[in-house]
């Protein structure tokens, strides 16, 4: 019989084509169900209290939890109260102090205008309101339930504000109830979300904590700053690694809009993005405006931090929506992808610029250190090895901090819990090389070029890092040159001589293949003809021999491979801004790093290796032999003058006619004899300019971006780029040197 009955069901069930009846929901399932959608889970319920004891100008807002919120959530503050008379409709659906008119919506400054949050609370759970007005005596306590009071209110002792209390959350809604309590609790949610609301609402102290615990796992006094705001919820870790940023825009054509912040730099570590979004004030989500940040983080910076990123964005009410999401962390923007647009550029240029600022401080404190923190330690111990302290300790997260900022703890961020299923899963995908792509098919769309040849070139760097030269390079102090290609490179307590010319080369190197198709460019002065520079590349390639016959072949070179440059000048302009014209002029250059141009004196050697080292065949090799020759390039070298300094000055004695050999040996013998008059006094004041100009370089864009950006290769170990000092008397040998 039992095998029957399906087949009986789907008998009647293919028959019975009458339509089915259509009823009038009972008020109260309306309500529940509705209910439902506002206060999804505990932590939407704590949400919803905290915005409306905002509303009420509270001060001071603490919260208590039990059981994730499910047994308790209680909410007091100490704002306006609420008036006695005002009781019976309070947690009636659609009873607002906050909106008399649609139109109002328009212009509304306050979180809530529904006024549903409290009428949800009751349909779903057992609310308790205990609150006191200014100038009263005593407070009222009153109990509600679907909607309405379940007694008078009573009158109680009470100090200033009010207390909302919510037991037994979903005590209704069996598999709601079922679902959170088989996932892990929404406390840790709840902490994230007061963490939010006290970064933005610095003036307000706020205080979460489990029920019954003395400690309050986030408490925050009102600070004095947005920073120390950050600093007081996500530890010092976070706050030493932010960078302050603010952009506007008021083109009406484009967007009208205010935005100020903090934003992670370089040396933050994360895996997952932070972002805290408020928007006039509300804390919103906005998908959007996070992948455009998290896509320049990963553009920009080597390392594959997510980053963290507080926003607050004003602008005029009529130009958002409050009004389109049932629990309000979305809302919708006029010209919301012109106000993404602006934001990502500002972040574009903070990181790029970031660099430079973060250097001047580390030399400015006689490298000792990257924080006043650490600074401060070291020099307890020891204030002459201060130097040898490295920052990387000082970058590790206090445990006891860990859990809002720990990545493996999700829950631990809000966008965990503001991002649920899919939207969660769609982010695990998101790695790094997709979030590339996407930005520069972004920025380029006509861009078709298949980019998995840099994909591979950019994984191909960073698996063959080597981390004991990539943590020396992070942490390591300058010193100083120790000649014309080594500078000297302090790390713990070993010294290391660091070959510029080569680390130089591959630093720029990499950063071409990260800004791969997105350089900003370096016009030219003047247009540079491609034949000529590359006779005079081909002449000094072949200085020994004096035969002028081969001027010819020469010639018939630089012309072939001029012609080739032009016929590859589309491709070399749109992804490397190598421009060259169309008379066959280079006119344009690509930034590789910021603040770094490249030695002019180096362009011919430059164009003749783009001729003839670049495999135009394959795509791979040819992005990664381009990007090998403007690493070249953009290398800092040595000055084609040599340095005044040593012996190099003889080459800026004015040689006497007939003899310029002997000259040279005699000056040598006696370098004191080099009267003043018999120097060049012009070519030698260019060649102490390119020198000094170098050794600025090297200190202060070299080292700094190498420790941003470089990955040092596992050659470079062996290879001579990087050679332990192994002994002081080696150290001193070399300081005589200098
Ligand atoms: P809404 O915030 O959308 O107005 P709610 O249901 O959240 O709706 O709250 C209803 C009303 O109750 C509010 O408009 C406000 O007047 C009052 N109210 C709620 N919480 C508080 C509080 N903590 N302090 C003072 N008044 C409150
Ligand atoms: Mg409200």
């Amino acid at each position: 019989m039992e095998i029957d009955e399906p087949e009986q069901a789907t008998d009647s069930a293919a028959v019975t084509l009458e339509p089915p009846r259509i009823r009038r929901l009972d008020e109260s399932v309306v309500n529940r169900i509705a209910a439902g959608e506002v206060i999804q889970r505990p932590a939407s319920a704590v949400k919803e209290l905290v915005e409306n004891s905002l509303d009420a100008g509270a001060t001071s807002i603490s919260v208590v939890v039990k059981d994730g919120g499910l047994k308790l959530i209680q909410v007091s503050d100490n704002g306006h109260g609420i008036r006695y008379e005002d009781l019976p409709i309070l947690c009636e659906r659609h009873t607002t102090s906050k909106l008399s008119a649609y139109e109002d919506l328009q212009t509304i400054k306050s979180m809530g205008f529904r006024g549903e949050a409290l009428a949800s609370m009751t349909y779903v759970g057992h609310v308790t309101v205990t609150t006191i007005t200014e100038g009263q005596l005593h407070g009222y306590r009153v109990s509600y339930r679907d909607g309405v009071m379940e007694h008078e209110p009573r009158p109680c002792a009470a100090v200033r504000g009010t207390q909302i209390m919510v037991e037994n959350l979903f005590y209704n809604m069996i598999a709601r109830r079922k679902t959170l309590q088989n996932s892990s609790d929404d406390y840790p949610k709840i902490i994230d979300l007061i963490s939010r609301f006290a970064v933005q609402n610095i003036s307000v102290s706020f205080s979460c904590r489990k029920h019954g615990a003395n400690r309050a796992d986030v408490h925050t006094v009102a600070a004095c700053s947005r920073l120390d705001a950050i600093r007081t919820v996500y530890g010092v870790s976070v706050a030493r690694d932010l960078m302050e940023i603010t952009t506007s825009d008021d083109n009406p054509a484009r967007s009208i809009f205010k935005m100020d912040g903090f934003i992670s730099n370089a040396n933050y570590v994360a895996k997952k993005t932070t972002m805290i979004l408020f928007i006039n004030d509300r804390l919103v989500e906005c998908t959007a405006l996070k992948r455009a940040i998290e896509v320049v983080y990963s553009a920009t910076l080597p390392k594959a931090s997510k980053p963290f990123i507080y926003m607050s964005i004003s602008l005029p009410s009529e130009h958002v929506d409050v009004n389109i999401h049932p629990t309000k962390r979305e809302v919708s923007l006029l010209n919301q992808e012109s106000l993404v647009e602006t934001i990502q550029t500002a972040v574009e240029s903070k990181l790029m610029n970031s660099n430079t600022s973060r250097t001047f401080q580390t030399q400015a404190v006689n490298s000792s250190v990257y924080t006043s923190q650490t600074s401060h330690i070291s020099a307890k111990k020891d204030p002459q090895n201060s130097a040898f302290s490295s920052g990387t300790k000082s970058q590790k997260v206090p445990v006891h901090k860990m859990v809002r900022t720990d990545a493996r703890d999700p829950f631990g961020r809000l966008h965990a819990y503001w991002q649920d299923g899919p939207a969660s899963q769609h982010e695990k995908k998101s790695d790094l090389a997709s979030v590339r792509n996407a930005v520069r098919l972004r920025r380029n769309p006509k861009e078709s070029a298949d980019l998995t040849s840099i994909h591979e070139l950019l994984s191909d760097i960073d698996s063959s890092v080597h981390s004991g030269l990539l943590d020396i390079v992070k942490n390591g102090t300058y010193v100083g040159l120790a000649d014309e290609v080594f500078a000297l490179l302090q790390h713990n307590t070993h010294l290391y001589l660091m070959n510029v010319v080569s680390v130089s080369k591959e630093l720029m190197y990499q950063q071409a293949i990260r800004r791969f198709s997105h350089f900003n460019a370096i016009q030219l002065s003047e247009p540079a003809p491609l034949q000529e520079l590359l006779m005079i590349a081909l002449k000094e390639e072949d200085v020994e021999s004096m035969d002028d016959e081969n001027d010819d072949l020469k010639q018939k070179i630089a012309e072939m491979n001029t012609e080739l440059l032009k016929q590859k000048a589309e491709m070399l302009d749109e992804l490397f801004c190598i421009h060259i014209d169309q008379e066959g002029n280079l006119t344009r250059l690509p930034v590789i790093l910021d603040q770094h141009t490249p030695d002019m004196d180096y362009v011919p050697e430059f164009l003749l290796s783009l001729g003839n080292d670049v495999d135009w065949e394959n795509e791979k090799e040819c992005f990664q032999t381009i990007s090998a020759v403007l690493g070249n390039f953009y290398a800092i070298h040595p000055p084609v003058l040599p340095n005044p300094s040593g012996s190099g000055i003889q080459f800026y004695k004015k040689r006497r006619e007939g003899s310029p050999t002997k000259d040279l040996g005699n000056a040598l013998a006696n370098p004191e004899d080099a009267g003043e008059d018999d120097v060049d006094h012009e070519l030698l004041s260019e060649a102490e300019t390119a020198w000094a100009q170098r050794e600025w370089t090297i200190q202060h864009v070299l080292f700094p971006s190498m420790r941003l950006f470089l990955k040092p290769p596992k050659s470079m170990a062996t290879n001579g780029t990087f050679v332990q000092v192994a002994s002081l008397e080696k150290l001193y040998r070399i300081f005589e040197r200098c």
